[in-house]
């Protein structure tokens, strides 16, 4: 009988959602974090359940031919990777497989509508240094020396990474000199234990398309000592257009505080989304592009360069000959609901957090976009109370029966009462861009029930080295 501590040999077979390793042992399927499917380890048990297990590899003893170096020497131990040791090809192909195996087994759909519909998944030129922002936690090591990096795995623990792979290498100065000021002028980090220190997290959003900088400090406090020491040193990095300081006293997981100070330079930095045209495989930049405003505390898409291609299939699948109403549920700041503006007759975003919906409507006015509306609140709520309002006086009867409705909601999908009067609307078209293919699954059933047809599925790999894929669908009403 197996026990815990036990080592078994086993063959790992396949891949689980959360990038772990699964194979069989004595009956039993086990879960084995950093194993990748085709290696053969030697592992030890760490927790049993009645028929399954999780296990930690001891040896690798045959390696999977998708195992490849990883750029960072602390992938396994830190939060953010899972899949950094498995080539980017079969990470791919990992997730392609994830989204098809959600759409089949979640949704119902047959494997042979999957084979007409599903396109292959789009990927990056460079799975790594795609993001443009980044939070490093600052503290202590066991040392006593100042430190900058991430959480490992689950805990709260820093461990230090002043040059993350998947960040821009211009986080590397920042954090150096970040740490120097502190060093230099005895400005202490935040403890979370004792909610003592001033310096909580670092955050760095870098535009990459007009190569802007922007540096916010997080205190728990109300003033940075010798903040122009700082200021001396961040303004000589090339492309700092911004320094600021976020105010959070609160013993709090969340990261920003609402009180923000610009301390250098403007309360944001500017970059740039390039409308894409979509061939198959190519998706060369054509002219449009919209500017957005960029502050420490707005959203925006953090891999840039894949945004513009799902963004861009998105438009494609939304077929606008610059007549149709649509309405773009959860749009955010409006990253969507802009480029469709530009080739729709009219664009009605709803999304909930209204300092999202003030950055939508002053990036239209940026942009001179006049044809775009936007209203705070649930989609799940605003969708039906409008509906419901406007049907009976049979006013705005192209809101009321829009040609498209494009969603792009958080990684629970769909609330049931959006989805019902989505099919109330009966819009031509549906184009459903989500970040959880189990949860599209799901909702993609409730709208094909209601008479929709899927057209097309293409998943986008918006964060390589990790589990996370995007997929922008395509659905049409009674198959038109
Ligand atoms: N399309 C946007 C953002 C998509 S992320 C962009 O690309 O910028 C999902 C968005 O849905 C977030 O902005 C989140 O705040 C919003 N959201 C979450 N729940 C919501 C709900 N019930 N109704 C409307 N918006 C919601």
């Amino acid at each position: 009988m197996l026990k815990k501590n036990d080592v078994m040999e086993l063959k790992i077979e396949d891949m689980g959602v959360s990038g772990e390793g699964i194979g069989k042992f004595d009956g039993m399927t086990f879960f084995i974090k950093d194993a990748l499917p085709g290696d053969r380890v030697l592992a030890r048990v760490t927790k049993l359940k009645k028929n399954y297990g999780y296990a930690r590899v001891e040896e690798i003893l045959e390696a999977s031919e998708c195992r490849t170096s990883p750029l960072c020497p602390l992938h396994r131990r830190c939060g953010g990777c899972q899949i950094q040791a498995m080539d980017y090809g079969a990470q791919l192909a990992y997730k392609q497989k994830k989204v098809r195996e959600n759409l089949i087994r979640i949704g119902g759909f047959s494997p042979e509508l999957l084979d007409r519909v599903m396109l292959p998944i789009v990927g990056m030129e460079n799975p790594y240094r795609y993001r443009n922002k980044a939070q490093f936690p600052v503290g202590r090591d066991k040392g006593g020396k100042l430190v900058a990096g991430f959480y490992a795995s689950r805990t709260h623990q820093i461990i230090p990474v002043e040059d993350c792979v998947l960040g821009v290498e211009e986080n590397h100065t920042v954090l150096e000199r970040v740490l120097s000021y502190m060093e230099e002028n005895g400005v202490s980090p935040y403890d979370e234990t004792t909610g003592q220190g001033l310096v909580r997290h670092v955050l760095i959003r870098y535009g990459f398309t007009t190569k802007e900088i922007m540096v916010c400090l997080i205190v728990n406090g109300t003033t940075l000592p010798a903040q122009e020491r700082l200021i001396e040193k961040l303004r000589g990095v090339e492309g700092m257009t911004s320094i600021s300081v976020n105010r959070n006293t609160e013993n709090t997981n969340v990261i920003l505080g609402d009180v923000t100070e610009t301390i250098w330079g403007q309360p944001y930095i500017t970059d740039y989304i390039h409308l894409r045209a979509c061939g198959t495989d190519a998706f060369p930049k054509t002219g449009d592009a919209i500017a957005y405003h960029i502050s420490p505390q707005s959203f925006y898409q953090v891999n840039p360069v894949q945004t513009e291609k799902l963004y861009s299939l998105a438009l494609d699948y939304a077929g606008l000959t610059g007549k149709e109403t649509i309405w773009d549920l959860y749009c955010g700041i409006g990253t969507i609901s802009l480029f469709l503006a530009q080739k729709a007759g009219k664009v009605y975003g709803v999304e909930i957090v209204p300092q999202a919906v003030m950055d939508a409507r002053s990036n239209a006015e940026l942009n001179g976009i006049t044809n775009a509306e936007f209203f705070v609140g649930k989609a799940e709520e605003i969708l039906p109370e409008f509906y419901e309002r406007e049907s009976r006086v049979a006013a705005r009867e192209d809101m009321l029966h829009p040609d498209v409705i494009v969603v792009d909601p958080p990684r629970k999908g769909c609330d049931e009462k959006c989805l019902e009067t989505m099919l109330k609307m009966q819009p031509e078209r549906i184009v459903y861009v989500s970040c959880d293919s189990a949860t599209l699954a799901r909702d993609l059933r409730v709208l094909c029930d209601g008479g929709y047809e899927v057209r097309k599925v293409r998943a986008v790999d918006q964060f390589g080295q990790t589990v996370h894929v995007e997929t922008v669908c395509l659905l049409t009403y009674g198959g038109t």
